[in-house]
């Protein structure tokens, strides 16, 4: 009798897909849309998304502000979803005061002084119950679809107060959010309708200088934002494996956006994870976390970002082998940001 047998192995195999991986997005933000009063509103919105793709739990982070924009904030703004939603949402903070200082201050004007500031910064974040710093830049292209007041932001990798944010990381014992768009060597500004006037008209080389900051201190983990969908198409598979190879406390937040043909997008424009990409994660799995960078939207359906790039961290997921999978959709991210399993 091999029939009830087979609807039985078949009824497990349902019961085992039943209970998908858990997720932990360890990038995102909520959407304000100009008002601080707007993030209770895009708080629903991202429990809502979360539910829908299996995520446990999101990191919500502000983004790398600079002082001129109309609503800093830092994470002491998002503890409100941290306090109502507990393990659910976790925070990373500094980016509405740690990065801001480091943007506005010339490296040859760092001083003692600075330095103290710098630090007792970093302790406020602290004080946010933050589980990392971030999200901190040392190079951020200003996008049309985020409004013309996204700012371009580029400082040296090496500035001082990014390495002493290395030196203070590694002793808390907290990783760094960092977003790089990434130069290997000067570069004209690529014609891209999405890129907004505001950006320079040539992209300086920081590859060097990005892994100098790696270099600098090996117990500061540092988490390289957005690896999966560059808006410079200089992050491909090869590079970000010799990177990895050279620094042990490297690791990769993948935002696997909508896919494209371009060797830097994880996923082509089915939805198919690219071989180059599944080797690189099966060959580096304890380096990957997932990271979506969604802004989720204070309306429902007022989406800025396409929902396909965040249910894609779903699809990114089910396309690994088992144990890469659950490393990289979770485990990892329990690890690295101390977070309760
Ligand atoms: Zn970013």
């Amino acid at each position: 009798m091999r029939r009830p047998f087979i609807v039985f192995a078949l009824l497990l195999a349902c019961g085992v897909r039943a209970q998908p991986i858990p997720l932990i997005d360890t990038h995102s933000h909520l959407d304000h849309a100009g008002s601080l009063g707007n993030l209770e509103a895009a708080l629903q919105a991202a429990v809502a998304d979360m539910d829908r793709i299996g995520v446990r739990l999101s990191i919500l982070l502000p983004p790398p502000q600079v002082m001129s924009l109309r609503a800093v904030y830092e994470c002491d703004a998002l503890q409100f979803a941290a306090r109502r939603h507990p393990g659910r949402v976790a925070l990373v903070g500094g980016g509405g005061t740690l990065n801001p200082m480091i943007q506005d201050t010339a490296p040859e004007a760092v001083d003692e002084d600075k330095r103290r500031r710098f630090r007792a910064l970093a302790e406020q974040v602290l004080g946010c119950g933050a589980k990392g710093f971030g999200e901190i830049t040392a190079h951020h292209i200003s996008h049309g679809r985020m409004g013309a007041q996204h700012p371009y932001e580029w400082v040296p990798p090496d500035h001082p107060l990014l390495l002493l944010l290395a030196d203070i990381a590694a002793e808390k014992g907290l990783p760094i959010d960092l977003h790089v768009d990434l130069v290997p060597a000067d570069m004209p500004r690529p014609d891209r309708p999405g890129f907004n006037p505001s950006n320079p008209a040539v992209f300086k080389e920081n590859l060097a200088g990005v892994e100098r900051l790696l270099a600098h201190n090996r117990k500061a983990n540092i988490v390289w934002a957005h690896a999966g969908t560059d808006p410079l198409l200089t992050r491909t598979p090869q590079r970000q494996r010799d990177l990895l190879g050279r620094h042990p406390n490297l690791h990769m937040s993948l935002r696997p956006g909508p896919g494209g043909p371009h060797p830097t997008f994880a996923l082509d424009p089915q939805g198919t994870l690219k071989p180059e990409w599944l080797a690189l994660l099966r060959d580096f799995p304890e380096r990957f976390v997932l990271g979506s960078d969604q802004f989720h939207p204070p309306y429902p359906g007022a989406r800025r970002t396409p929902a396909e790039g965040y249910d894609n961290l779903r699809r990114l997921i089910d396309q690994l082998p088992p144990e890469a999978g659950r490393a990289i959709a979770h485990g990892n991210a329990e690890r690295l940001y101390g977070l309760d399993r």
